[in-house]
């Protein structure tokens, strides 16, 4: 076909477009960003639920975007319309508001390179397959699904590359009186690449993470536009990256077999490459083999992120937890710098563990207390109410009725250099803290400390009842119960008991011990002084008689 007959043919195939591809090489223009801006993009095809993966890409999309005052945008990939779930794009963009992974442009969030939706963008893509038919860069193929899968079974047979290419792809040149007669019997076609690859030949590709990478050309005449005029994946990706101007594309490296594709169809289409950055999958040291595997829907509720939501993992602790699966040294730093917050560390991809993280619940749940450690008593509050109102209206309502004692209460011993760690999730709130609120103390259960050890009831009560005295320091406070430990019968430290424990009842510590059970109903509580004065002597005393009544009974 010489290139009269082409332009031709491009007419045929698509006559009713608006514009060429100047038109949309000028409507989107170089972004106008500082040196070094990344422009990454989320591209999530809305089949299904949302995982951990899908934020760990996302999350990382927004940090290197965000880091070089770049772009991150939310593009929709829906053009494989048979996958789509309901309510698969607005739970996408549902979860990337919850999880505070914030597109700073695209679907619903606005941007001067829209559409960002796959299938609303098919002119554009129809628009530069015309120009690939127009140079004789692809073609359209009129072959049957039977046709195409005795080739397939032929290939199998003599073990060659399957797909349509060399010898396969005849409908490569068939001439544009051909092309006319099927048409007009209407035949069905795809358009296929005209790929210009050479099996022989080597490409060599770096991978941001994964480094240099070594294939074969691609040789095969891939699929660009279906039969209903809609993309491929891989067409749609060169178009929109190109045209959106894309700097950094960050993918799991389930598209690493593509990349020769789709640098061929950079340099097919005349685009300026982009850098790719795969990342692999989250994997998981499996409970019963001990084997590393992907971490798995059915097997593991971490995987889908209802389970973070639901538990109450703070959302800012979790992308602390994606910060350390996407940079092996985040945590090391984020530890050390007890003033600094995730924007000051610098993410890079060189730090990025190539074969993938496993995913680490003790390190998360290590994570989450360290976050809360570093929150204000009252920050813990309102982020604890802000949860417990969606998942636990109850509770809501007993911390907004005590309110302030609470937020005294979840600020005991948080100065100084070690903060408390008790919290690693908003759900430990209510049992950490069930002294905090009265009507919760009430229905304290007592009787779950019986077994453990046996306090001197008696003594304890005459205790809090005559002697205690809340007007001291936490200094002067242990030093009176210590005398008074001594004057019955106690050691004045576990140390001295343990060296002879026949002439001691216990210790001071046992004392103290059984002070906290009958106030709190605790045997573990934050400082027990800021307890009780917090508590004071009016509601130390109905604990006492509560704790009486259990007794008596
Ligand atoms: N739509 C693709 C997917 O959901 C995205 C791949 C990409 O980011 O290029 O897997």
């Amino acid at each position: 076909m010489n290139e009269t007959e082409r332009v031709e043919l491009s007419n045929l195939l698509f006559p009713n477009l608006k514009h060429d591809r100047e038109y949309y090489e000028n409507m989107y223009p170089e972004r106008d960003l500082p040196e070094g801006a990344m422009v990454t993009r989320y591209g999530p095809s809305p089949t299904g639920l949302v995982h951990l993966g899908n934020l760990l890409s996302a999350f990382a999309d927004m940090s290197y975007a965000k880091q070089t005052k770049g772009s991150f945008y939310l593009r929709i990939e829906d053009t494989d319309q048979k996958r789509m779930v309901e309510g698969g794009i607005e739970n996408i963009v549902g979860v990337l508001n919850d999880f505070e992974i914030m597109p700073t442009e695209g679907y619903t969030f606005g941007g001067n390179y829209g559409p960002y939706r796959q299938s609303e963008r098919t002119e554009i893509y129809q628009t530069y397959i015309k120009d690939l038919i127009i140079k004789g860069l692809a073609y359209p193929c009129f072959m049957t699904e039977e046709e195409i899968a005795a080739i397939k079974e032929e290939q199998e047979i003599n073990k060659t590359k399957i797909g349509i290419y060399g010898v396969y792809a005849t409908d490569r040149d068939l001439s544009l009186e051909e092309i006319k007669e099927k048409i007009s019997n209407g035949e069905e076609y795809v358009i296929r690449l005209k790929s210009p690859g050479n099996l022989e030949k080597q490409v060599e590709i770096k991978d941001c993470i994964k480094g240099k990478l070594k294939f074969p050309e691609h040789n095969v005449d891939t699929i660009l536009l279906k039969k209903d005029g809609t993309p491929t994946y891989h067409f749609a990706h060169a178009i929109d990256d190109h045209l959106m101007h894309t700097t950094h594309v960050i993918r799991g490296d389930e598209w690493v077999s593509s990349l020769p594709l789709h640098i061929q169809l950079f340099q097919v289409l005349g685009f300026k490459p982009v850098k790719y950055a795969h990342i692999a999958p989250i994997t998981i040291k499996d409970k019963e083999t001990g084997n590393i595997r992907k971490i798995s829907k059915r097997k593991d509720p971490w995987f889908s992120v209802k389970y973070y939501d639901e538990n109450g993992i703070p959302i800012k602790a979790l992308h602390l937890y994606l910060a350390t699966i996407t940079n092996t040294n985040f945590e090391e730093w984020y530890l050390k710098n007890t003033d600094k917050d995730i924007n000051n560390f610098e993410f890079s991809f060189d730090k990025q563990a190539i074969g993938g993280t496993s995913f680490d619940e003790a390190k998360l749940e290590n994570l989450c207390k360290t976050y809360f450690s570093r929150k204000s008593g009252k920050e813990v509050y309102e982020e604890t109410l802000t949860w417990a109102k969606k998942h636990n209206e109850e509770y809501a309502k007993q911390l907004e009725e005590n309110k302030d004692d609470m937020i005294k209460f979840l600020s005991i011993e948080k100065d100084g250099p070690r903060p408390r760690k008790d919290i690693s999730k908003y759900s430990d709130v209510e049992e950490e803290f069930s002294y905090a609120i009265d009507s919760k103390f009430e229905k304290e259960n007592f009787s779950k400390y019986d077994g453990e050890k046996t306090y001197d009831t008696e003594l304890v009560l005459n205790y809090i009842e005559n002697y205690l005295d809340l007007d001291s320091n936490n200094e002067e406070w242990f030093n009176k119960v210590r005398e008074f430990a001594i004057e019955n019968g106690y050691a004045g430290s576990p140390k001295e008991y343990k060296k002879d424990p026949e002439n001691f009842k216990g210790h001071v510590g046992d004392i103290c011990e059984a002070i906290r059970v009958m106030i709190t109903g605790r045997t573990k509580s934050p400082d027990l002084l800021s307890i009780l004065k917090i508590l004071g002597k009016d509601k130390i005393s109905k604990r006492v008689k509560l704790y009486k009544n259990y007794i008596n009974n």
